[in-house]
């Protein structure tokens, strides 16, 4: 391959990921050009790039999803590469065909690379060839009843019935007796053709308390692959991630080897080059199975970069740029502990309904080991189109236990008002014993759904209080100028927030 310089990006994507990669750019001295529907004028992303430019009314099909019209807008801003962050393009070949048909740079894999992983029952075969541990199920799409209650019959109940196109935890059905499988197939079935235009469904077993452990990749031009270690993503919620963290407090070092391997293994029987993620469902006696790659930058990519010391997206277009890897699987080591939260515009208290609507305050997390990835401000308004995540909150510390109490603390601190948020309940996970024990799995929050969603005494008292403690912060403000604070002269007296701290004795749990 051609070493060729990237100069100016354009970012096929929106709010949080958007600025993340821009802001790589930005350290490389790379301009960046945002494209943007009509519903995100006002989104930061805009305001970050060095460009900007509408793409087309707020579903993201006739805006985010417009191939034809992102590709026109990359040529006629003179930029040499298309990033597309995660979610939208970032998994569909034939736009990295087209772009790359175009004359551009595709900051990702090869399109093969992108179809043979993307199909589900495609990969699966890849894998078998290539000596990864596949879960026990079909390797052919599954066509009649018959035929799935022979193979259920064989694998045992409870199985998966799975989209083979699938994404995002859609066209999953979960079988526990012989009687659902009629249903099930239907409904996992007309879920995969609304969601993916494909109807095809596969069966596998279905692992008892499964963790979900993936490893990060990455491979150059050059036909170097290494993996940067795993991520549990375990906590989840209707098999959609909530927290991560790294390293995972269930592998041993013998397992973290042996699934290293697989993974560089599963990457490079499709010759992988670029960023991306093999995931591995992981049962309680550390029996591990492929489950599926994903061919882009993750959401949690970020608690990866923290503990492995790297900047994902700026290798990401050094390798697009035909750069060789800058160090060996030898190199790479795992330095103390990070976890990652997302925070969603939803209320957990109503059935995790979304929240959209405008902010009107946001006091962000600050201080050691803490980064905060978002998108919104004060005034801001949260279309309702888009996914609900406004931000996501990385803390790193130098084992478990203090990366847990950093969280804590950053999660105490930050504050959002003028729409629903998860952070409550994500203050809860980290204060529940399993959760900080660090044995749970994919059932966590199922099983303890109703202790995480109790609102402990101070909780609503506590956001009022910072809504009080705002105004007479005001007040005392506006009483410091009418006392001649201005003139040099501050008035003398214990401050309002201390009386009401006095007041009230406060005490958060
Ligand atoms: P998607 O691509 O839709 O996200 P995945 O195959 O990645 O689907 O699975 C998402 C989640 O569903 C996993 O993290 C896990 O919690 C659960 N899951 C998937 N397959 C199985 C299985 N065979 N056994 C147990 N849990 C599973």
């Amino acid at each position: 391959m051609q070493k060729s310089m990237i100069r100016k990006v354009l970012v096929a994507n929106r709010g949080e990921i958007a600025i993340r990669v821009m802001r790589s750019c930005r350290e490389m001295n790379i301009r960046s050009v945002a494209v943007f529907s009509e519903a995100d004028r006002a989104s930061y992303h805009v305001r970050y790039a060095d460009e900007a430019y509408c793409i087309g009314p707020a579903p993201s099909v006739q805006s985010y999803l417009n191939k034809e019209k992102i590709i026109q807008v990359a040529l006629e801003t003179g930029c040499d590469a298309v990033h597309p962050g995660y979610g939208f393009l970032s998994e569909n070949a034939d736009f990295a065909r087209m772009v790359k048909e175009a004359g551009l740079i595709f900051i990702g894999p090869s399109p093969e690379a992108i179809e043979q992983m993307g199909d589900k029952i495609t990969a699966r075969k890849r894998m078998i060839a290539a000596g990864v541990p596949v879960v026990p199920g079909t390797t052919e799409a599954i066509t009649n009843d018959e035929e799935a209650l022979r193979i259920i019959r064989q694998i045992e109940l409870p199985v998966m019935i799975k989209a083979s196109a699938g994404g995002g935890g859609k066209g999953m059905r979960l079988v526990h007796h012989e009687n659902e499988i009629e249903s099930s197939l239907r409904a996992a079935r007309s879920e995969a053709k609304a969601a993916f235009g494909d109807d095809a469904v596969y069966i596998e077993k279905y692992i008892s308390s499964p963790h979900h452990i993936e490893f990060q990749i990455l491979g150059d031009h050059h036909g170097n692959i290494v993996h940067l270690f795993e991520r549990e993503c375990s906590v989840q919620r209707r098999h959609q991630k909530v927290v991560e963290e790294t390293p995972s407090p269930n592998l041993t070092p013998e397992v973290r080897e042996a699934m290293g391997k697989h993974a560089v293994a599963a990457a490079a029987a499709v010759n992988y080059f670029g960023a991306g993620t093999i995931e591995f469902i992981m049962d309680d006696q550390h029996n591990y199975y492929f489950l599926e790659m994903n061919t882009r930058l993750q959401v949690e990519h970020p608690i990866t970069e923290r503990v492995v010391g790297v900047d994902l997206v700026k290798l990401q277009i050094q390798i697009a740029e035909g750069k060789p890897l800058p160090f060996r699987q030898e190199d790479l080591r795992q330095n103390g502990h990070a976890i990652e939260c997302r925070i969603y515009a939803e209320d957990p208290a109503n059935n995790f309904m979304p929240s959209p609507g405008k902010i009107k305050h946001i006091t962000e997390p600050l201080g050691l080991g803490v980064r905060h990835d978002g998108y919104v401000y004060p005034g801001y308004e949260i279309p309702m189109y888009y996914d609900p995540m406004i931000s996501k909150l990385i803390v790193w510390g130098t084992n478990r236990e203090e990366a847990i109490a950093r969280m804590r603390r950053a999660l105490y601190a930050y504050k959002i008002s003028g729409v629903s948020t998860s952070i409550p309940f994500l203050e809860k996970v980290m204060q529940h014993p399993v959760f900080i024990k660090g044995n749970y799995n994919t059932h966590f929050i199922d099983t303890y759904l109703k202790e995480l969603l109790e609102v402990s005494e101070c909780d609503g008292l506590c956001e009022d209080v910072a809504v009080i403690t705002a105004f007479i912060h005001y007040l005392d403000e506006l009483g410091r100028v009418q006392n001649g604070a201005h003139d040099g002269k501050v008035a003398i007296r214990e401050s309002r927030w201390k009386q009401m701290g006095k007041s009230l004795n406060l005490r958060r749990n």
